[in-house]
């Protein structure tokens, strides 16, 4: 009799998922997302650039918003998020994101389930509309967690996900980026992709400095009222980066990383120092056992590991018990969070709240 009531209170989402006393109302939803972190100062950024990244963080926050408002899943409301990311240009992801070395968009995504630890993931993508949906499809309608390359936008299509061509992907800013970081590194530069137009357009100058652009992925992290955490993060990368490298966000436990026993976690960074120090996962690790709270345990990976190998980057996470949290050691980081009840948080400098 005694099971079948606890069991029955657990099904109910009564006890919090981390199996602390019983609380007498659903979890209050919560959600904290970011758009990468970087050279981001004011100095560099106009104020009309400025809204536009404000305006689309917000949107995102919203998307989030909807579904764990209405009841949602965690992870229903992080890929609704994270697909209006993808879409938006301004941001290093989907239809956003940077370019490789040779010419080509080549996206990464990682999507995970804190209730089940289930998690998908996909590298070198470049056919997919949205990264985060497929990464998504392969935790749930594959054996696999890790799928790449061709093979990833393939499985993609049979998923009957929508695929574009590289066109698609292309932002003649991004374009720009590449040719200086490649001038910069003395390597050759591509020809233009095919189906884009021959010649450089003026590209909207939004913010540009020879650093910021080596960031941009974006990430979000969502807390349900049933108690249960998720993950997802999607990026194109750092822009000149070798064809066929992998960076953090799709290593589950480096860029993203979701349990209901500890936290979730999404990165945004240079992902070769967290996929070295394992950043999400050691994130959570701190908090499951040795009980740091949510903050401490963020500032003890961003702000001394990660700054101890000159790791730039930061990382957003939240608990199942409602704590949100984020932390930066760049200049900036486009950052959101909000919980049910309370007042909706944008961020870009380091200065703000
Ligand atoms: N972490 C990403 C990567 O290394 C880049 C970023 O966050 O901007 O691929």
């Amino acid at each position: 009799m005694r099971i079948w009531l606890v069991g029955l209170v657990m099904g109910m989402g009564l006890v919090s998922a981390r199996g602390q006393a019983p609380v007498a109302a659903p979890h209050k939803w919560a959600v904290v997302l970011h758009g990468g972190a970087g050279v981001i100062e004011r100095s560099s950024m106009t104020p009309e650039a400025e809204k536009q990244y404000r305006a689309g963080l917000q949107a995102a926050l919203d998307a989030a918003a909807k579904v764990l408002d209405s009841g949602g899943a965690s992870l229903d409301a992080v890929q609704a998020a994270i697909q209006l990311l993808e879409d938006n240009p301004l941001f290093n992801a989907g239809r956003g994101a940077v370019f490789a070395a040779d010419g080509t968009n080549q996206m990464d995504a990682a999507v995970m389930d804190g209730r089940t630890l289930a998690a998908g993931a996909v590298a070198d993508v470049q056919r997919t509309r949205h990264p985060i949906a497929l990464a998504r499809a392969v935790m749930e309608k594959s054996p696999h967690v890790f799928l790449v390359g061709a093979g990833a936008d393939a499985f993609a299509a049979e998923q009957h996900l929508e695929q574009m061509p590289p066109s698609w992907f292309f932002r003649e800013r991004r374009w720009q980026q590449l040719v200086e970081e490649l001038k910069k590194q003395g390597q050759p530069v591509p020809a233009r992709p095919a189906g884009v137009p021959a010649a450089a357009g003026v590209p909207i100058a939004l913010f540009e400095t020879p650093e910021n652009h080596k960031f941009g992925t974006v990430g979000v992290v969502a807390l349900d009222r049933a108690g249960n955490v998720a993950a997802g993060t999607s990026t194109g990368g750092t822009t000149g980066k070798r064809w066929n490298r992998v960076g953090d966000t799709p290593v589950i436990g480096a860029g993203t990383y979701a349990a209901n026993q500890s936290c979730a976690v999404s990165g945004t960074g240079v992902g070769e120092f967290f996929i070295r120090l394992t950043v999400a996962r050691t994130i959570c690790a701190l908090v499951e056992y040795k009980g740091m709270p949510l903050q401490a345990a963020v500032d003890e990976v961003v702000q001394k590991q990660l700054v101890g190998l000159h790791g730039d980057g930061g990382v957003i996470a939240l608990a199942p018990d409602g704590q949100m949290a984020w932390s930066f050691n760049t200049p900036g980081m486009f950052r959101a969070r909000l919980a049910e009840g309370g007042k909706a948080s944008v961020g870009i400098y380091r200065d703000e709240p």
